[in-house]
Order: C-alpha cells, then structure tokens, then sequence
C-alpha cells in the first residue's frame, strides 16, 4: 500500500464506521510508515478536539475532513495576509497624505512670507510702480477723509440747529458703546 492509498483510506474510515473496513493493510502499513502514523495522529487530535468542543453526535465531526481543515486554516491564513495588506496600505496613504499637506502648508508659507520681501523687491527696483501705488494708496485715503469730512459738516449743521438730534445722537453712540461692551463680555470670561 502507497502513501496515498493509506491516507484517502484513514479519510475513508473517518467518514464512515471505523468497524466495518477490513484494514488489515492499513495497519500494516502504518506499521512500517511513520508519516502515515503521525497523519492517522494528526486525525485522531482534530476529531477528539472537536468531540470535545462540539458535543453533537459524532457523525457531524467525522463530516470535517483533515483536507477541509487545513483549508479552512489556509484561507484565514489568507484573510488575516489581505488585512494587514489593506492597513498597510492604509497607513502608506496616511503617511503620503501627511508629506503633501506638509509640503503645501510649506509653499503657502513661504508664498506669504515672500510678498513683503517682494514688496521691498519692487519698492528698490521700480520705484515709480511703488510710487504710483502709494500715490494710488493716497487717492483712496483722500476720498476717505473728504467723506468724513462731508459727514462731520452734516452732523455740525444737524446738532447745531436741533439739541433734540444731538441729544439723541448721543444716546445712540452710549447705547452702541454699551451694546458692544454687552457683546465682548462673553467672549472675555
Ligand atoms: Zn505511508
């Protein structure tokens, strides 16, 4: 009897009632054989532990044969590999996503940075372009203060001929100082 023989016939055996088979081969083989002792072992392990874990009829765990086992193993050998591949792959994301926010937090900084120098650049080099800027700059703050101006003649003229107006002009600016106070004071506690 070959290796191979032995074993499908232990498989054999397990599955169907241990008595009825004339082994008389079997056993001699396994006599001689110590690869198909420690196989016939094996077996007889794997149905005491599920004997003792599974208390159902025996017919149930001598279904389980050592072949569907070590399937059954292999393929949570192959789940487990598949997981830790999708966290690593995770993590190589992870670690990828953290080295681009650095590098486009570095670039922004620097870009912020470098507009005063830019500014200085442009002030040293073109001190026209930054004259008429500032002339520009000049217009704005102009127009600014002809408005403020305009406004305060308005007031002047209104509270001058009318103290009901001033005097509720006054209690507008008391009651918006209040209401500010009113509003900041949350934020400071
Ligand atoms: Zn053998």
């Amino acid at each position: 009897m070959r290796c191979r023989d032995a074993k499908r016939w232990l498989d054999a055996r397990r599955e169907s009632n241990p008595e009825q088979a004339d082994d008389s081969a079997l056993q001699e083989h396994l006599q001689k054989c110590a690869a198909c002792r420690a196989f016939e072992q094996q077996q007889r392990r794997i149905d005491h532990l599920f004997c003792a874990t599974v208390p159902a009829p025996r017919r149930v765990s001598t279904s389980i044969s050592t072949d569907q086992i070590m399937r059954a193993i292999q393929q949570q050998k192959k789940i487990t590999q598949q997981l830790e591949d999708i966290h690593q792959q995770q993590q190589n994301r992870v670690a990828r996503l953290r080295t681009v926010g650095t590098a486009v937090a570095a670039i922004g900084f620097f870009t912020l940075s470098s507009i005063p120098l830019l500014l200085l650049a442009v002030t040293i080099i073109q001190t026209d372009l930054a004259v008429q800027i500032l002339s520009l700059l000049n217009g704005v703050i102009d127009i600014l203060i002809i408005l403020a101006q305009y406004l305060q003649a308005g007031l002047t003229l209104v509270t001058r001929n009318n103290w009901l107006l001033s005097g509720i002009a006054f209690a507008v600016v008391v009651m918006m100082g209040m209401w500010l106070r009113l509003m900041r004071t949350p934020q400071e506690a």
